[in-house]
C-alpha cells in the first residue's frame, strides 16, 4: 500500500473521551472511528488487524473441528421467550420490533439460534459431537459503554456451540475449546490466564475466563504461585476463619455515640475489627407480571414506583413500553468488620440479577424492618431475609449493631442469638488471603476477559427441546457447551499490552502490515528507485509492505510509523545513493545500517518466522 493514496488519518492530540493506552492509541493511529457512544467503525489498518484475529480464531476452530456457520444477527423474541432469557436478561438485550409489531432482539450472544438449528437438524447420536461457530457482530446495549472497543455496544465476537451425547462428550469438547483458546491467545502476542469464572445465577457448571492481564482491566483475578489455582476474585472460594473456642459471653448493650462506620465503632469499643459484624442492606426487586402489574406497596402501604435508578427503560415482555419492577424483600447481610462483600456470591445466593438487586433506602428499609442505618444488627431484625458468611457461626462475641440510634452491642454470638436464612461464603477474596487449594498466601492482578468457556449442560436443550436418539432409540437431552471470545476486545487488550508513548507496538501475526518502507525526500530519484525495489520486493515474497511516499517532512512520517505500530521500519534517506538503508524494529531502539539485500533479507525472514 502506498501512503500517499491511501485514506488513513492519524490523530496529532488525544481524543477527549479516551482514558486508556489502547483507546487512545487505536483512535490517533486511525484504525477505529467512533459513531456514537459504544459504536465503532474499523478503518483500513483496524479491519486489517481485525481480519488477522478472525483468521487465527476460524483457523484454530478449525482446527479443533468446529464448523464455521453464520447467522444473523436479528433474532425473533420467540426463540428468546422459548429459553425463557427475554424475561430475565434485562436491559442489555437490545430489542427492536418490525414493520408489523413482531418482537426481535440484536443478539448480544446466539445459544437460542444454535439450539433452534441443531433442534431441528440433528435426531441421531450419529450426528453427535457437533461444534458450529460464527464470528459475528453482537449487540449489548451496556449500562457504562467505555475504553473504545473494551466494553462497547456494538462487537465482534466468536461464539462457539458443542452438542454432545452426555457430559463425558461434553468434557472432551470443553477441553479440545480450552487447547484451541490457549493457542489463539498465544498467537495474537497476548500475555493471559485461564482463570475460573462465576457460572452465574442461572446455574451452570464448569467456566473458565481466558484474561489478558492488563492494568485497566475490569476484572480482579487471584492466582496462586504455589499451585495451579487462579479465579476471578468475583468466584474464587473464601477461606473461612478458624473457628473460635470462646466461651460466649453476655449480649451488653454500649452506648457508642456517631460510630457509623466498622473502623469508628471498632476504635470506640477498643476491639479489633476482626471482631465486628458488617452489615450491608439491600432491596431486591422482581419484573412485573405478565398481565402489566405495575408498582405495587412495600409493607408500609407506600407505593413502591419501581427501581429508583438505571435499567427503568427496559422492557421485559414486550418492545417499548418501560418496566416497573416490583419490590420483593429487604435483605440484610453480614460479614465480618474487616471483610469486603462479593456482590457477584451474594447475586448467586439470592439468584437475581444484577439489575434487581440494590443498596436499599436506609430509611425506607428501616420502617419496615427496624434496621437503623449505620446501626444495624442482626438482633432483632424482622421481615428480612438474612444472610451471613459462612465463617460467621465459628466466631465469638461480636460486636454488632443495636438497631437502634448511636448504639451496639457486645457478645453477639450466631445461633445463641440471631439465625440467618442463608449461611454461606459471601466473602471477596483478597491478595494474601490463602489459596482455597494449597493455603499458600494469594496474588492478586488485574485483567480483561477476552473469552470465556462455559458447560451449559442441558440448560437450553432442555427448555427448548433438544434431542437425540440413542442406539436403542431412546430419546436423550443433547449436552451443550459455548465458548466465546471477543475479537474486537481482543484487539484492544493486546494494544494494552504491547504500546510505548509512541504508539502501537503490534505482534507480527496481527499488525496491519509487516513493514513500513519509509521514504525520506519522495523527489530524490535515488532514494525513490532504491524504495520501489524494496516495495517491489516484499510485495513479491508475500510480506504486507507499505510504502510512505508521502510529500511530508521525515519527522511526521517517522512519527506515523510508531503510531501505527509497524513491526519493521526500513528507511530509505541520503544513503541509498550508497546502497544502504537503516533497518529498525519497532519493538526495539536499535537502529541498523544495513546494505538493501540484506534488509530485504532480514525483514523477510523475521516475517516468516513469527507471522
Ligand atoms: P463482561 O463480563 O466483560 O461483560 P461477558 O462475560 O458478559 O463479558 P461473554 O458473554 O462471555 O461476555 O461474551 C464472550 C466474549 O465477548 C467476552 O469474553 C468478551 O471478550 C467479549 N465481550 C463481551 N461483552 C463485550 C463488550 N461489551 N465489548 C466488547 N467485547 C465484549
Ligand atoms: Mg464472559
Amino acid at each position: 500500500m502506498r501512503l500517499s493514496k491511501a485514506h488513513i488519518k492519524t490523530l496529532r492530540e488525544i481524543p477527549g473521551e479516551a482514558e486508556i493506552p489502547s483507546h487512545i492509541w487505536l483512535l490517533r493511529a486511525g484504525m477505529i472511528r467512533k459513531t456514537v457512544s459504544g459504536v465503532y467503525g474499523f478503518m483500513t489498518f483496524g479491519w486489517r488487524t481485525v481480519r488477522k484475529i478472525e483468521q487465527i480464531v476460524r483457523e484454530e476452530m478449525d482446527l479443533a473441528d468446529a464448523q464455521e456457520i453464520l447467522m444473523s444477527a436479528l433474532q425473533p423474541a420467540e426463540l428468546w421467550h422459548e429459553s425463557g432469557r427475554w424475561q430475565v436478561y434485562g436491559p442489555e438485550l437490545w430489542r427492536v420490533k418490525d414493520r408489523h409489531d413482531r418482537a426481535f432482539c440484536l443478539g448480544p450472544t446466539a445459544e437460542e439460534i444454535f439450539t433452534d438449528i441443531v433442534r431441528n437438524e440433528v435426531d441421531s447420536y450419529r450426528q453427535l459431537p457437533l461444534n458450529l461457530y460464527q464470528i459475528q457482530t453482537k449487540y449489548r446495549d451496556e449500562a457504562r459503554p467505555r475504553f473504545g472497543l473494551m466494553r462497547s455496544r456494538e462487537f465482534i465476537m466468536k461464539d462457539a456451540y458443542s452438542f454432545d451425547r452426555d457430559e463425558a462428550g461434553l468434557d472432551v469438547s470443553y477441553l479440545k475449546m480450552r487447547e484451541a483458546y490457549n493457542r489463539v491467545f498465544t498467537r495474537c502476542g497476548l500475555s493471559f490466564r485461564p482463570v475460573i469464572a462465576d457460572s452465574g445465577a442461572m446455574g451452570g457448571k464448569d467456566t473458565e475466563e481466558f484474561t489478558a492481564l492488563c492494568d485497566y482491566g475490569e476484572n480482579d483475578i487471584v492466582y496462586c504461585d504455589a499451585c495451579d489455582f487462579a479465579a476471578n476474585t468475583e468466584s474464587a472460594a473464601g477461606v473461612d476463619a478458624a473457628p473460635v473456642s470462646e466461651e460466649l459471653l453476655p449480649v451488653t448493650e454500649v452506648h457508642t455515640p456517631g460510630t457509623k462506620t466498622i473502623e469508628a465503632v471498632a476504635d470506640f469499643v477498643g476491639l479489633p475489627k476482626e471482631k465486628t459484624l458488617k452489615a450491608l442492606l439491600f432491596a431486591v426487586y422482581r419484573e412485573p407480571a405478565a398481565d402489566g402489574e405495575t408498582g405495587g406497596t412495600d409493607k408500609t402501604g407506600r407505593p413502591i414506583s419501581g427501581k429508583p435508578d438505571g435499567g427503568l427503560d427496559h422492557a421485559a415482555g414486550d418492545v417499548g413500553g418501560a418496566v416497573e419492577y416490583v419490590l420483593k424483600e429487604y435483605v440484610a447481610v453480614f460479614i465480618r468488620g474487616d471483610r469486603e462483600l462479593n456482590m457477584t456470591k451474594l447475586m448467586n445466593a439470592l439468584g437475581v440479577q444484577e439489575h434487581l438487586i440494590e443498596f436499599a433506602d436506609e430509611a425506607q428499609m428501616g420502617l419496615v424492618t427496624g434496621a437503623v442505618g449505620g446501626f444495624t444488627g442482626p438482633i432483632g431484625l424482622h421481615d428480612v431475609k438474612i444472610l451471613t458468611d459462612s465463617e460467621l457461626p465459628g466466631l465469638k462475641n461480636l460486636c454488632a449493631g443495636a438497631n437502634k440510634i448511636d448504639y451496639h452491642l457486645t457478645n453477639v454470638n450466631y445461633g445463641r442469638d440471631y439465625e440467618a436464612d442463608i449461611v454461606t461464603d459471601l466473602k471477596l477474596v483478597k491478595a494474601g488471603d490463602p489459596c482455597p487449594v494449597c493455603g499458600k498466601p494469594l496474588a492478586f492482578a488485574r485483567g480483561i476477559e477476552v473469552g470465556q468457556i462455559f458447560k451449559l449442560g442441558t440448560k437450553y436443550s432442555a427448555s427448548m427441546g433438544a434431542t437425540y436418539k440413542d442406539e436403542n432409540q431412546e430419546e436423550h437431552l443433547i449436552v451443550m457447551g459455548c465458548y466465546g471470545i471477543g475479537v474486537t476486545r481482543t484487539m484492544a487488550a493486546v494494544v494494552e499490552q504491547n504500546h510505548d508513548d509512541k504508539g502501537i507496538i503490534w505482534p507480527v501475526p496481527i499488525a496491519p502490515y509487516h513493514v513500513i518502507v519509509t521514504l525520506v525526500k519522495p523527489d530524490d530519484e535515488t532514494q525513490r528507485r532504491v524504495a520501489e525495489n524494496l516495495y517491489a520486493q516484499f510485495q513479491a515474497a508475500g510480506v504486507e509492505v507499505i510504502l510512505d511516499d508521502r510529500d511530508e517532512r521525515p519527522g511526521v512520517k517517522f512519527n506515523d510509523a510508531d503510531i501505527f505500530g509497524i513491526p519493521i521500519r526500513i528507511t530509505v534517506g541520503k544513503k541509498a545513493a550508497d546502497g544502504l538503508v537503516e533497518y529498525k524494529l519497532r519493538r526495539g531502539t536499535e537502529v541498523l545500517e544495513l546494505d538493501v539485500a540484506e534488509a530485504t533479507a532480514r525483514a523477510i525472514k523475521l516475517v516468516q518466522t513469527e507471522r
